[in-house]
């Protein structure tokens, strides 16, 4: 069987250096706030192309702690409406809901899954304060056409890119488009930790002073106290590991995209829509980094239970819509049928750094040996 996502394997190309770093903070008797953190911020920040990058606990924190933060600083208040795709994960929204500010769905552009910039407008009130932008499945959403936008309306903008590190359009990469970035290091996003982590980039000095403090009891300094803050912090532990791995992390992604075109070029199976990739040519993949592989169909259910016949492990990314959560019932009145519809039809194929081309040749010819019933 091949394994939608083989995280031993993963790690184990690593080991010795994992290892290493583990065994270094294990013996320096300094678990938090040290130069581990430091250091990582520091390289991350130079990946990214970012002034600054705060190490927090996860994902979620790093969005939440975001909008947290421009409430702190009267750039939002609550009630204010932040713009946001309607097929996004759950953590989008779940920030937005935190911070009592109310989220607006818009479906995506049917063929990237990202948001558009022109249905976004449609959706723009006179309580619009920020936009949302996920750059889902590890594609950049059209960020020059969503900051200018953002620009008119005088909207902030805030990048989910827990899906997205180091896709870039014209060079310029996920982290640095919007006014503020989240990332997510769990072990199974493309620079994944060995348990939980995130972090937020941005290029504004204040907002990343105000984010540090809020996630660190609410102060800069020990006992005291500028916010009712929370404890988020990213541990020496984690940017330890994560430090080699983001050493790896461009070949890494080089290797996903070679599978990618693979499959894109060895797919040819007319009952599967194939990712579209929208920034640049397949050849020369810059914007989408490939988190998931998603292909869209009417027979969702067949094809999986045809492929894990063939040996090919798949999941779906995501099967429930936000909207249709219990957790959010009532929120939206609205339906969404283009992201009910995708909720139905996508499924994600196995892709990793570590798929040889033998099993990259299997998932090709399983797919292709599907027929519609
Ligand atoms: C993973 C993910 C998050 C949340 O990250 P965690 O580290 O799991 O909290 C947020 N948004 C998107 C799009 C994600 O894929």
């Amino acid at each position: 069987m091949i394994p939608f996502l083989d995280l031993q394997a993963i790690n184990a190309q690593y080991r010795d250096e994992l290892v290493a770093a583990a065994t270094r903070v294990i013996d320096s008797g300094w678990y938090i706030q040290g130069n581990e953190v430091k250091a990582f911020e520091e390289e991350f920040a130079d990946y990214c192309g970012s002034k600054h990058c705060i190490g927090v606990a996860n994902g979620l924190d790093a969005l939440t702690l975001t909008l947290r933060a421009w409430k702190e600083m009267g750039k939002l208040k609550e009630g204010d409406e932040v713009i946001v795709p309607a097929n996004t994960y759950i953590a989008s929204i779940l920030a937005i809901t935190e911070n009592r500010l109310k989220p607006v769905l818009v479906e995506p552009d049917e063929l990237t899954y990202n948001l558009c910039p022109a249905k976004a407008e449609t959706a723009i009130s006179r309580n619009t304060r920020a936009i949302l932008a996920v750059h889902l499945y590890g594609q950049l959403a059209p960020m020059p056409g969503i900051m200018t936008l953002a620009k008119t309306h005088n909207l902030l903008v805030l990048e989910d890119s827990a899906q997205a590190h180091g896709a870039a359009i014209n060079g310029k990469r996920a982290g640095n488009w919007g006014d503020a970035s989240g990332f997510s290091f769990y072990p199974g996003k493309n620079l994944g930790a060995l348990g939980d982590a995130g972090a937020v980039t941005t290029n504004d000095d204040e907002l990343a002073k105000t984010i540090r403090a809020l996630g660190n009891y609410g102060g800069h300094k020990k006992y005291e106290n500028l916010y009712q803050g929370v404890n988020s912090r990213l541990d020496e532990l984690q940017a330890s590991l994560l430090r080699v791995k983001l050493k790896q992390l461009d070949s890494d992604t080089r290797k996903r995209q070679a599978v990618a075109l693979a499959y894109a070029k060895g797919i040819k199976n007319p009952t599967l829509a194939q990712p579209i990739v929208a920034q640049s040519t397949l050849d020369d993949i810059q914007d989408h980094v490939f988190h998931l592989y998603v292909v869209r169909t009417t027979q969702r259910e067949n094809l999986q239970k045809h492929l894990q016949k063939f040996g090919v492990q798949t999941l779906i990314h995501y099967p429930i819509p936000p909207h249709k959560q219990q957790a959010y019932q009532g929120l939206n009145q609205q339906t969404y049928a283009l992201t009910e519809s995708i909720h139905q039809q996508v499924l994600s194929l196995p892709i990793s750094s570590v798929m040889n081309k033998a099993q990259v040749q299997q998932v090709i010819q399983a797919c292709n040996k599907f027929a519609v019933i």
